[in-house]
């Protein structure tokens, strides 16, 4: 079958799918304290419904899928969707991203399901500022997750996610750092985002990813890593050789022009870029009965309007109409 090429010649091959829009955090750069609205329970797709579209996707050439939400791993049986999307044909590579919290009881089976690679988010090594900004006092709980994801070598890399926030972040970066040293984590800083519900982001809270390797380099020299040319992250090992950092700049470096992603809601609508103003609902067709045929030519057409780029930092931006926890990061 044809490439999936958008109108730019940019070919997809990565696909993040939202498994539910819940989260049991409650991240301040993410959701209000308060939550969100839910999705009601029939609009979210089912296991069947994702498998049955991923399988479309992949015949035309996505060969990477990412589990994401809200919080993937407080949906039910999720090992389940795990095991539907390991045995799709196409589908090599299939990660999760999560919080970690659920982590725990939830690696053996997920391992066991055919997941293998994983990325957990984690903001502060220290319990106080952790609860501050994930609204959450479950620090040790994450920890635990992760010691359980170690335990299994067929799950890596394991990555660690932090967003990085000016004023936040930079008193985190030493410990997040001797972290990448000590345990076989990818440590990665991502720059905070306009995707926050509370719509609080500004440009001077973006600590960028130069910002943060000059702390880092204070104590420990980088040597930069060769990196996929698709990939969003820089990626830098310690020159003692200790262990490996990776820096997603999309504020201060966008790399729209490599982007070879596209994302799918819990409740079915394809983005194909995380400041999407519109998507492209496949839950419907889906549901009164499309064919393959006709499901391939909905994607085909979504990912052919792809946004060149996004616009952060350009005058008149404008946000996307749903947030990081709604879209699926
Ligand atoms: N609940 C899971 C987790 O915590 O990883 C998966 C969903 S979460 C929305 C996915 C990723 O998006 C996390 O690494 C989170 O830190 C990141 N994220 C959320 N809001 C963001 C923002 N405003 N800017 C940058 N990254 C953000």
């Amino acid at each position: 079958m044809e490439p999936l090429v958008d109108g730019w010649g940019r070919e997809i091959k990565s696909l993040r799918v939202s498994v539910t829009d819940k989260c049991n955090f409650r991240c301040r750069y993410c959701m209000p304290a308060e939550g969100l609205e839910w999705l009601p329970r029939d609009e979210v797709l089912s296991y069947e419904e994702i498998a049955r579209l991923v399988k479309v996707m992949a015949a035309m050439g996505v060969d990477e899928v990412r589990l994401t939400g809200g919080e993937p791993l407080v949906r039910r049986d999720l090992p389940t969707l795990v095991g539907l999307l390991a045995e799709t044909p196409g589908v090599d590579d299939l990660s999760l991203t999560t919080n970690g919290v659920l982590l725990d009881r939830l690696a053996g089976p997920l391992v066991e399901a055919g997941l293998t690679r994983i990325n957990v988010s984690l903001d502060s090594l220290s319990h106080v500022r952790f609860a501050e900004i994930t609204r959450r006092d479950a620090l040790d709980a994450v920890l635990r997750g992760l010691e359980a994801a170690e335990a299994h070598p067929e799950l890596r890399p394991i990555k660690i996610n932090c967003v990085a926030i000016k004023g936040f972040t930079e008193e985190e970066v030493p410990a997040l750092a001797e972290l990448a040293r000590r345990k076989p984590y990818v440590v990665r800083f991502i720059e905070f985002m306009p995707l926050d519900a509370d719509e609080a982001w500004s440009g001077d809270q973006v600590l960028t990813g130069a910002e943060i390797r000059a702390i880092v380099e204070e104590r420990w020299p980088l040597v930069e890593l060769p990196a996929k040319a698709s990939s969003t992250a820089k990626r830098y090992a310690f020159a003692d050789g200790a262990g490996e950092l990776g820096f997603v700049n999309p504020v201060s470096e966008p790399f729209c022009s490599s982007c070879d992603r596209i994302r799918m809601t819990a409740d079915g609508r394809l983005r194909t870029c995380l400041f999407s103003r519109r998507d492209w609902d496949l839950k419907e067709p889906l549901r009164s009965g499309a064919s393959d045929e006709e499901l391939t030519r909905l994607v085909r057409n979504a990912v052919a309007h792809k946004e060149l780029k996004h616009r952060i930092g350009d005058p008149g931006f404008v946000r996307a109409n749903r947030s990081m926890s709604q879209i699926g990061g």
